[in-house]
């Protein structure tokens, strides 16, 4: 095992990596900039380091600086977390160059995956089925109709280095295509420093299903089921759920095992995400992401599994310590992602925060770094909580959510919490028919 693990994240996930730790028996150090000089990683890990000003790109991103927080610390593991050098294949060999391991994927399965083109390359060879669209990059607007004209309309313009929904544009008919292309493209390069750009089908009224699988370095590769992500604004996840309220346990061990038998294929190593779209009972793959998600505690909460746990023991070199037959799914977990923004205009809201409460009780778990007095700041992502709550069923989970949701108190900046509070209590949330379009064009549209 690792004499010491060496964070490069920070907020609720550099918080998470360091309970796994923990509970290893494992000395952290965390890295942290000047803005979260106070912040509860700093104070709860073993050691930390400043790396830099505010600025993502002078602290966090900073590889030479985590270095260097390496050399000094004498650490021999490097924990990305989610987000920030996380999926970023330079860094995770770098990382191996200097005699260390990074706890996450092989730098080549990083790589494919982070450009969507090759990753659907790859996904197909690996037995994916993928949503119709251009077998590969699309460099002009020829070639484009010719997509079109094959796969129909309408049509969707993707970045091949797109992230967080950006670089994506639709074309409702042949008409419109020059300029979805045009304007996809100069989207991405603007973004990514990058203007290939593919094309797809655009689905209707799809679902977001995403399979959480993970495999060892002794050929043990098991899938844990699915998360439900359909409640998004601007591509942006908001509320998760698992088992999804879509699948039944048929559709659900067939769309695992195709998940799981595509990351044995592919050789894949560590924890790693398949997203779907679902639509009239068929799954298309979109993107693999090859890093912890943001709700994977919601699959934690339905198999018992410490993801952190089983990726750092992987990364170790140590096998899987369950196989498939041994994952069973009992009970019902949502997740609520509480973001410094205001519940209406979704501007980010970073501020002081003075008083803070979080919800407790039987089947509820917070994942948060707020304390009161901390100040939320205005350089990184705006997700100050996670609240996840675990229930019986899925009825049960929902009047769960809303007595902690009741509960929970973050004064006085605006936070999502009040957009949940609403939420909980819509039909389509209540009965599950809601699809990824739902939250922006019914629920927000009708406030
Ligand atoms: P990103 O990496 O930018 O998040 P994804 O490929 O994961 O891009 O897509 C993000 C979201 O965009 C999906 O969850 C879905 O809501 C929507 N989307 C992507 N591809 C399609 C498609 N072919 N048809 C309809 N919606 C899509």
């Amino acid at each position: 095992m690792f004499k010491k693990i060496l964070i490069t994240n920070r907020g609720d996930v550099a918080l998470r990596v360091l309970r796994a730790c923990k509970e290893l028996d494992i000395p952290s150090v965390v890295v942290h900039s000047t803005a979260d000089a106070d912040s509860m990683p700093v104070r709860l890990a073993d050691e930390s380091v400043c790396i830099g000003p505010p600025s993502s790109a002078d602290s966090y991103l900073n590889i030479p600086a985590i270095l260097s927080a390496v050399a000094i610390t004498g650490a021999d593991a490097v924990h990305p977390g989610v987000g920030f050098l996380s999926e970023n294949a330079n860094f995770a060999e770098i990382v191996a160059a200097h005699g260390l391991t990074f706890i996450g994927p092989e730098p080549l399965h990083i790589r494919a995956m982070g450009d969507k083109v090759e990753a659907k390359i790859t996904a197909a060879d690996a037995g994916l089925p993928l949503v119709p669209g251009s077998p590969g990059a699309v460099y002009n607007t020829a070639e484009a109709h010719c997509v079109g004209a094959e796969v129909g309309y309408p049509l969707l313009v993707k970045a091949a280095s797109g992230g967080g929904g950006r670089g994506m544009k639709v074309a409702e008919t042949a008409d419109d295509l020059n300029d979805a292309f045009a304007a996809a493209r100069a989207e991405a390069k603007a973004a990514f420093g990058d203007d290939t750009v593919y094309l797809e089908r655009y689905l209707g009224q799809p679902r977001h299903i995403e399979v959480q699988v993970i495999a060892d370095r002794h050929g043990n590769v098991v899938h844990l089921g699915e998360r439900e992500c359909s409640v998004q604004r601007r591509h942006q996840k908001l509320f998760e759920e698992a088992p999804s309220p879509a699948l039944s346990a048929e559709q659900r061990a067939r769309i695992g095992d195709i998940a799981a038998e595509a990351t044995r294929k592919m050789g894949y190593l560590g924890v790693g995400t398949m997203e779907f779209l679902y639509e009239d009972d068929q799954f298309f793959f979109i993107e693999m992401n090859t890093r912890l998600q943001v709700e994977h505690p919601i699959t934690e909460e339905i198999t018992g599994v410490d993801l952190v746990r089983e990726q750092i023991r992987i990364a170790a070199g140590l096998p899987l310590s369950f196989t498939q037959e041994d994952v069973t799914f009992t009970g019902h977990a949502i997740e609520c992602r509480i973001n410094a923004e205001h519940p209406e205009t979704f501007f980010p809201t970073p501020g002081k925060v003075t008083a803070f409460h979080a919800a407790g009780g039987p089947g509820v778990r917070v994942e948060s770094c707020l304390y009161s007095g901390y100040s939320v700041p205005p350089y990184y992502d705006s997700l100050i909580a996670k609240l996840i709550i675990h229930g019986d069923d899925r009825a049960h989970c929902l009047a769960r959510l809303r007595r902690a949701l009741e509960e929970f108190i973050v004064e006085p900046i605006p936070t999502t919490l009040t957009l949940h509070k609403r939420l909980v209590d819509a039909s389509a949330i209540k009965d599950g028919s809601y699809d990824i379009r739902w939250l922006e064009e019914v629920f927000l549209n009708d406030q």
